[in-house]
């Protein structure tokens, strides 16, 4: 509707795809669960940042979604939350393997991003575990035979652990790949896509990015279908 459009230009948010819903621009407005909007609550969180009130909706309707959006944006919530519904809906068994998978390119990102889900997803009882490389694989193992619903994970340590056949991604239907050019500029291409691979091609992938050169345009048009673009800001 008209106030969607305005908030979207008034927040630099463009979007490009077919049948887009309206921002939620408050969290009163989001129908998300009332565990969940507890936390953002008790963050004092006053409103969802433009990335998550136009990505949230989108990202509920089950579509594959690539985000470009600079750092600090919140992007964080904005794939988590929605990842935390599709687990409550799909309701699998944890000791099978993880239903939400999130690549992140170093330990230090997705350590911020495990206790970001392991923050706004203990009230709904959702349990994260975070694989990285520099440090033992034992206790990562031990953590992950004791069944997990989302793993954060480098794509260096999670390939090493899909070679050992120590966890299985068969149930994997949510995948995140944040920071992806920076994964690019890492080198973790070659990883990221043996890893995709082992994820059934049934399942919806978020990529956030805060670049779109052709290397990220290349990896989204292989390992996404039919995403819907959100930009937020002149990032090009
Ligand atoms: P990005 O991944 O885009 O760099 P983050 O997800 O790390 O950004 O979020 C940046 C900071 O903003 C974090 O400290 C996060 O807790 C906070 N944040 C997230 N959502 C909101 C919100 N709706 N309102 C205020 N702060 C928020
Ligand atoms: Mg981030």
């Amino acid at each position: 509707g008209l106030s969607g459009e305005s908030y979207r230009r008034r927040h630099e948010i463009t979007v490009t795809g077919d049948n887009i819903p309206p921002p939620l621009t408050s969290f009163d407005s989001t129908g998300l669960p009332l565990e969940i909007l507890r936390e953002v609550h008790n963050a004092g969180f006053p409103a969802p940042t433009p990335i998550q009130a136009q990505s949230w909706p989108i990202a509920l309707q089950g579509r594959d979604i690539v985000a470009i959006a600079k750092t600090g944006s919140g992007k964080t919530l904005g794939y988590l939350i929605p990842g935390f519904i599709h687990l409550k809906r799909r309701r699998n068994n944890p000791h099978l393997g993880p239903t939400v998978l999130v690549l992140s390119p170093t330990r230090e990102l997705a350590t911020q991003i495990q206790v970001e889900a392991i923050k706004f997803g203990k009230s709904s009882r959702i349990s994260c575990t975070c694989l990285y490389g520099g440090a033992p694989k034992g206790p990562q193992l031990k953590d992950l035979d004791r069944g997990v619903d989302v793993v954060v994970a480098t794509p260096g340590r999670l390939n090493d652990i899909l070679e050992m056949r120590r966890v299985s991604l068969n149930q994997v239907s949510y995948l995140v790949l944040d920071e992806a050019d920076r994964m690019l500029d890492m080198g973790f291409e070659p990883q990221i896509r043996k890893i995709v691979k082992e994820v059934p091609t049934r399942r919806q992938t978020l990529m956030y990015t805060a670049t779109w050169p052709k290397e990220v345009r290349k990896i989204a048009a292989d390992l996404l279908v039919n995403p819907v673009q959100v930009n937020i800001g002149n990032v090009d």
